[in-house]
């Protein structure tokens, strides 16, 4: 059992596990003060946007995963739009570990060099009984992609770095303070209802449209498509 998250990590470096993807997976979150990690997670305004009410995706939601498709989206050139019901980051720390894939796409998106000062280095998990025998000791390792099996974050830090990175992409635009309480769908698309600041407004999805199934998958094979080229991939 280690001592501290730093001998954890120089066991492992030790222990010959170190590479260059993993050293750039190594930041200093577990080594920050409690008052320097309370000025880390303080949510930040979120941007209110261009006022587009038309996208060729529109998400909504601006937590990780909501996040993450925009930087995607706006890598792959895709017309995007992200809408939040907050008017700000989010200041939970809740969702703690990223695995190994998930690692591998930050890398592909350029975003891992403004995160390695906030995650921490791959870490196992251990379970003891109550006199402090060892039950289950699961230990870090790096997969074949380089990347750990558990990274550790910090989800309001992490929001707040995949928010800023959207910002590299024209083709994405980000609303925050709007809400989405339904949709329906039409022949151009679908119109998702949104609340904006006491007004209704309305967005309009294209090419997902209920009548245009066709169209619509054949818009997601696309994407998927050029993501697997992206990440060099190849699934037959
Ligand atoms: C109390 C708690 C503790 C947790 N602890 C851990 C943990 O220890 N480790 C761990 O790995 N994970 C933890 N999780 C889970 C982690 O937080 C989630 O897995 C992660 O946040 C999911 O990301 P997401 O983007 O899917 O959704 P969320 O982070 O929930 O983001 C969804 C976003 O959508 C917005 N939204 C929702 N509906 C609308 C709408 N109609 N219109 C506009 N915006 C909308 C919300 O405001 C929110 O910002 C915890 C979760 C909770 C609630």
């Amino acid at each position: 059992m280690f001592e501290d998250a730093k001998q954890e990590r120089n066991a492992i470096l030790k222990a010959g596990l170190g590479t260059p993807s993993y050293m750039c997976a190594v930041g200093i979150a577990g080594y920050k003060t409690f008052e320097q990690f309370r000025e880390a997670i303080k949510p930040i305004r979120g941007p209110q946007g261009r006022g587009w009410t038309d996208a060729d995706v529109v998400l909504v939601g601006a937590g990780p995963i909501g996040l993450t498709a925009a930087n995607v989206l706006g890598s792959l050139g895709v017309k995007a739009l992200l809408v939040e019901r907050n008017d700000f980051s989010s200041d939970l720390p809740r969702a703690l570990v990223v695995d190994d894939e998930y690692m591998r796409l930050l890398d592909n998106l350029g975003i891992l060099p403004s995160l390695r000062d906030d995650i921490a280095a791959p870490f196992g998990i251990y379970f003891y009984s109550s006199r402090g025998r060892p039950i289950i000791k699961v230990r870090p390792f790096l997969t074949a992609n380089g990347f750990g099996t558990r990274t550790g974050v910090v989800q309001p830090v992490f929001e707040k770095i995949l928010l800023s990175n959207i910002q590299r992409f024209e083709c994405v635009d980000v609303q925050y303070l709007t809400t989405v309480p339904g949709l329906r769908a039409g022949a151009d698309g679908v119109r998702l209802e949104c609340a904006r600041l006491a007004a209704k407004t309305e967005i309009l999805r294209r090419d997902m449209s209920s009548r245009a199934t066709a169209r619509g998958a054949s818009f997601v094979l696309s994407l998927v498509s050029r993501l697997r080229k992206r990440a060099s991939i190849s699934i037959s």
